[in-house]
């Protein structure tokens, strides 16, 4: 790159932000950009070099630092509060009925010993996929975008 720190405007093209694979360039006419990938929209201030996911369910922003984006806290950002509940809805389900596999074990040698365990996984598992399937949602991560441009590259 001749110039690695130019100030954003509505005259070049930037990596996205969202999906870090498309390049996001100015809609005509208007002052927005949005990503040839991941479709996202994004509103622009020039003043204060920053951009705003416009499509998405939270009004998540990026501040543009000369050569690459900065998330900013939002409002809505998920704070330190949310990761722990998170664990904690991951990890308690689990626990409990690990807790109770283990305080009240099956008899030794009868045909559902393996259950208490199977069940204890598949509770950690299916919790985990929830808050996985949460922060997709949040972030609006496009996931499947992903696999196709992957599917398409090992073509
Ligand atoms: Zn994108």
């Amino acid at each position: 790159m001749d110039n690695p720190s130019h100030p954003l405007s509505y005259y070049n093209a930037y990596t996205c932000p969202v999906c870090r694979h498309g390049k996001i360039s100015a809609l005509a006419l208007m002052e927005a950009f949005a990503c040839n990938f991941c479709r996202h929209i994004f509103t622009a201030n020039l003043e204060q070099q920053v951009i705003t996911m416009a499509d998405g369910q939270f009004p998540l922003t990026w501040y543009w630092t000369g050569h690459n984006w900065q998330g900013m806290a939002t409002k809505n950002s998920l704070g330190w509060g949310y990761g722990l509940g998170a664990i904690a809805f991951v990890v308690l389900p689990t626990a409990i009925m690990g807790l109770g596999a283990y305080l009240f074990p099956p008899l030794p040698g009868s045909s559902l010993s393996w259950f208490p365990l199977a069940w204890t996984g598949l509770t950690f598992i299916s919790h985990l996929a929830c808050v996985l399937w949460l922060l997709l949602e949040y972030y609006q991560l496009p996931v499947f975008l992903y696999l196709e441009a992957l599917r398409q590259r090992s073509q």
